[in-house]
């Protein structure tokens, strides 16, 4: 903490934030860096280059598709800020992906390497598409026709991407293979999340949901409460919900309720984790599980339980249900799951909050780790990798957790200051280059 300014003894009154737009995804990232702004009594010209992108890059995409007829859609990637290293950020495919979101979720990166102190920029892409009624050579060619609009930011020195929502190993290997055809060689440190044939790390698949576990896991020993018999409800059960979840269980915890896009499933006497994952592999979504009574996706969120972790989209806890949350903790596996708004009625119901930037930066974590393997050329064991996380989801867990103490501010706040200070320090020791 030796290299971090923080005025102390400081006490928030965040009202003001009842009256946001909630709906717009980079309003709420500002809300929360504004704030975390002020306590730190930001230089006004770092607060001014920190409240802009770099660089945002918006490509159209032809694709021919199936049926014969040409499609044009729409690709973004935006980079937030690469003074700590290259940009860093993943690639979703989502019929609502939009600027705003697309930047709020590359601020969102460049403040989460920062809190885990890893040494990446944040960025964010994202390709306005329905992946769900796509085939896979539709896919493969939006994915490399992406990819070749976007060519003069990536590399990994610059641009690195990795999966994010409707995406997955299978499309980073098409994105690496694109990169490495057009410089006439193979380069797998142009993205993480691959397929370990390929240079993915082992332990990245499972990171983020393993980052959420350990999170999770220091919130209630903090509060004076334990994994074992902790009952547990998950929004979202793709890669970062269902692993969340089965790590939990694995861990003790009873895990009661769990749902995705088509719906979710409630059992007061337990879910079987594993189980629930074996019929999504083989029936693509929890449609038809079957197992307890059915609950909505909003209904999930008001759930009596321990720890809820909302891990699909953002923008689902807001002033609107905030007050009907019962979870002792929040776990964010999702980027962005609360409002601004809504974070202040959960700090008045005493809820303990780990925020998006901190629960599921296991992500980044491993991406880094591949990263840096890739680069090297030497691979690690899956148990050097888990080891090597939770070293680092801890210890940033503690370094959060003792801020928000000393500034008497919830987590989510202590999180913005841990890195927007990092991120301002690199600013001011490099300067502004004219
Ligand atoms: P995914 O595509 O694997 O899973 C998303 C899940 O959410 C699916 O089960 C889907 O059916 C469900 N879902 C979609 N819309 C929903 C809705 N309206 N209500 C309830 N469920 C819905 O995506 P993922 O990789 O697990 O990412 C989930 C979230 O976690 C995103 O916010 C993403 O940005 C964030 N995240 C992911 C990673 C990662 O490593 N994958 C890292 C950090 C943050």
């Amino acid at each position: 903490m030796a290299d971090i300014l923080l005025p102390t003894n400081t006490i928030v009154h965040p009202d003001k934030d009842r009256f946001l737009h909630e709906e717009n995804p980079f309003e709420a990232m500002m809300a929360r860096f504004d704030r975390a702004a002020e306590l730190l009594d930001l230089e006004p010209g770092i607060y001014k280059v920190l409240r802009n992108p770099e660089k945002t890059i918006i490509v159209s995409i032809p694709v021919m598709m199936d049926s014969g007829e040409v499609e044009v859609f729409t690709g973004i990637r935006c980079i937030y800020n690469t003074s700590r290293g290259p940009a860093k950020g993943g690639i979703r495919f989502d019929k609502n992906v939009s600027l705003d979101e697309v930047k709020a979720l590359a601020a969102w990166m460049t403040w989460k390497c920062a809190v885990v102190n890893i040494p990446f920029g944040g960025a964010k892409g994202g390709v306005i598409c329905d992946p769900l009624q796509m085939s896979i050579g539709e896919l493969e060619r939006v994915t490399r026709r992406y990819t070749t609009g976007i060519i003069a930011t990536l590399g990994p020195d610059s641009d690195v991407p990795a999966p994010d929502v409707n995406t997955n190993e299978r499309v980073m290997a098409w994105l690496m293979d694109t990169y490495s055809m057009r410089v006439g060689h193979t380069v797998n440190a142009v993205t993480t999340g691959k397929p370990v044939a390929m240079g993915g790390s082992l332990g990245r698949r499972e990171a983020t949901g393993r980052g959420c576990m350990i999170t999770t896991r220091e919130a209630l020993t903090h509060l004076g409460m334990s994994m074992k018999g902790a009952t547990v409800v998950v929004q979202g059960f793709g890669n970062v919900g269902s692993i969340a979840a089965e790590l939990m269980q694995d861990e003790g915890c009873k895990v009661v309720a769990i749902s995705d896009r088509t719906g979710g499933w409630y059992s007061p006497k337990g879910i079987d984790v594993k189980h629930a994952i074996k019929y999504v592999e083989e029936n693509k979504t929890l449609e038809g599980y079957n197992v307890g009574e059915p609950v909505s996706n909003e209904a999930i969120l008001e759930l009596e339980c321990d720890v809820l972790v909302p891990a699909a989209l953002e923008n689902v806890i807001t002033t609107k249900n905030a007050s009907r949350i019962k979870a002792k903790v929040v776990c964010e596996g999702a980027n962005g799951p609360t409002s601004a708004g809504a974070d202040t009625i959960l700090d008045e119901k005493g809820i303990f909050v780990i925020p998006d930037i901190l629960a599921n930066a296991g992500g980044v974590t491993v991406s880094y780790f591949e990263w840096v393997q890739n680069r090297g050329g030497y691979y690690w064991s899956e148990q050097v990798v888990n080891e090597r996380l939770k070293e680092i989801m801890v210890n940033s867990f503690a370094e959060v957790l003792k801020l928000s103490r000393l500034h008497r501010v919830n987590m989510r706040t202590a999180s913005y200051m841990l890195s927007i200070s990092r991120v301002s320090m690199v600013h001011k020791l490099r300067g502004i280059y004219a």
